[in-house]
């Protein structure tokens, strides 16, 4: 018997909704019905398939506000940031419904046959397990491309979420897309491994920490299914000193802060050029001291409580770990329960936890540097490698810096975001493979080669 998963209002720290889990026998029943819905589905049209796409990106629009608010019940981020990622599923629906036949068209290779092409055809039921920081947006990016190449989904959410993924299960429902195509398993991550076993999965893509991304790989790799990982990070904010300081304290401040400080690819290491050290500091300070911090479903909430008290403690943990490996502490520090005040430290250096590991909340971490090759050898210090963001007037020279960085990003002048044209994804300790664009919908297909004479 497992027990039930529960979704707890961080806020208010009320249970909203107590969920049991599914038993094994109803775990397998979901797959092969998904397994059996793949026969069918695997051999429908692409035009059938975008028209349904088409709908639910619809149905996700009818249904923003409610999406919304139940995001901000059971993980915390501000009511106006759960808005905006309904908004950017209903994005995707529209980038994928417009792009998929394009990205999966057959390609013509010359060789020694009369015809020879490669063709992109879909694998069967793949498991995604998902978080909670972003619960509909990771969701939909795994779901809407793998299923538009032809392979059905079944999702096991993060146990905190489960009644994001059920809403959005009900939306793919009245989009019109049949029992199978879009199931959910209401499982704790424990019992992942497993499922992974089932011979109705097909392969894996898991969203999550380098803890869960390595048991996933494991047990993928026994079974030989492959997997798409994207883990944590520990993103660089580089400032020059020939940046635009003010609006890169701007950037800054929304890059480290948004989603509560959740994010995989916020930034989370500044490193800053010491001749402008003090000055964009200054700027920063200016913009970290007007946010506003408190009730998330409040209009103007910048920053809301973390989504579960473990990680708040855990948070806490790293931030006096760091300090006493001797960070300074200059704003922030305080903890209420889940609510973490924004924080500051100072002096961070590789060895120190804010440095070497992924900080999940509002905490920045400053470190000076002399220059930017300081800054290039510094990045890629981290275990990590999801993205970085390099603030300079001098693009010429950005571009150069930017080929040494050995991260799956490197943004200009901008914060590190994903964006459903683009491919997403990391290296090192982040994880392989990519999510979004022409590679993340080609990631769960069989590449097949024909050859005819
Ligand atoms: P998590 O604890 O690893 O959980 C992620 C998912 O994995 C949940 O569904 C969880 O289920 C499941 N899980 C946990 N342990 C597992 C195990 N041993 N085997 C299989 N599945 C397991 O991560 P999180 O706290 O939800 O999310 C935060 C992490 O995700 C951060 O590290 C963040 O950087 C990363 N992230 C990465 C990206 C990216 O695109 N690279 C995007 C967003 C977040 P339970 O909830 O039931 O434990």
């Amino acid at each position: 018997m497992h027990d039930p998963l529960k979704s707890i209002n961080p806020y208010t720290g009320e249970t909203l909704s107590t969920y049991p889990q599914l038993s094994d026998e109803i775990v397998n029943h979901r797959l092969e019905r998904s397994d059996k819905r793949f026969r069918k589905w695997s051999t429908t049209r692409m035009e059938d398939r975008v028209a349904l796409i088409v709908k639910l990106g619809e149905a996700i629009k009818e249904s923003k506000r409610k999406l919304a608010e139940l995001a901000t019940l059971e993980m915390g981020k501000p009511l106006s940031q759960s808005i905006a990622e309904v908004e950017k599923c209903a994005w995707l629906c529209s980038h994928y419904a417009e792009n998929a036949r394009n990205y999966l068209e057959d390609q013509k290779i010359d060789t020694d046959a009369d015809e020879s092409w490669v063709a992109y055809e879909p694998l069967g039921v793949i498991l995604g397990v998902m978080p909670w920081n972003f619960p509909y947006w990771q969701v939909m990016r795994f779901a809407a491309p793998t299923l538009l190449a032809g392979n059905t989904v079944a999702v096991k959410h993060a146990s905190n979420t489960t009644g994001c993924v059920n809403a959005l299960a009900d939306v793919f429902e009245r989009a019109g897309f049949e029992e199978g195509c879009f199931e959910v398993l209401i499982v704790e991550g424990s019992r992942v491994e497993s499922i992974i076993g089932s011979e109705f999965v097909k392969a894996v893509s898991l969203t999550g920490s380098e803890k869960a991304g390595a048991s996933v790989a494991a047990a993928a790799g026994k079974h030989l299914k492959k997997t798409v990982l994207e883990l944590g990070g520990s993103n660089a904010f580089i400032v020059l000193a020939d940046a635009e300081l003010d609006e890169a304290a701007k950037i800054g401040v929304k890059a480290r802060i948004q989603n509560n400080g959740q994010s995989c690819i916020a930034a989370k290491r500044f490193l800053v050029e010491d001749s402008v050290y003090d000055d964009f500091m200054e700027r920063f300070l200016e913009k970290w001291e007007k946010l506003k911090v408190g009730d998330p479903m409040e209009t103007g909430t910048d920053v809301g409580p973390l989504a579960r008290l473990d990680l708040a403690e855990t948070l806490d943990e790293q931030m006096r770990r760091s300090m006493d490996q001797g960070a300074k502490l200059l704003r922030g520090g305080n903890r209420r329960g889940p609510m973490f005040e924004p924080t500051i430290l100072e002096g961070v250096q590789p060895g120190m936890a804010a440095f070497d590991e992924e900080t999940f909340g509002p905490l920045a971490a400053f470190t000076r540097i002399k220059d930017a090759e300081e800054a290039v050898e510094l990045n890629n210090r981290s275990r990590y490698g999801l993205g970085a963001s390099i603030f300079t007037a001098d693009l010429e020279r950005g571009k150069r810096l930017g080929r040494s960085i050995r991260d799956g990003a490197v943004f200009f002048n901008e914060m590190v975001k994903s964006d459903p044209r683009l491919p997403f994804g990391g290296t090192k300790i982040s994880g392989y493979g990519r999510e979004l664009g022409s590679f993340g919908i080609k990631e769960f297909t069989n590449v097949k080669t024909y050859y005819m004479v």
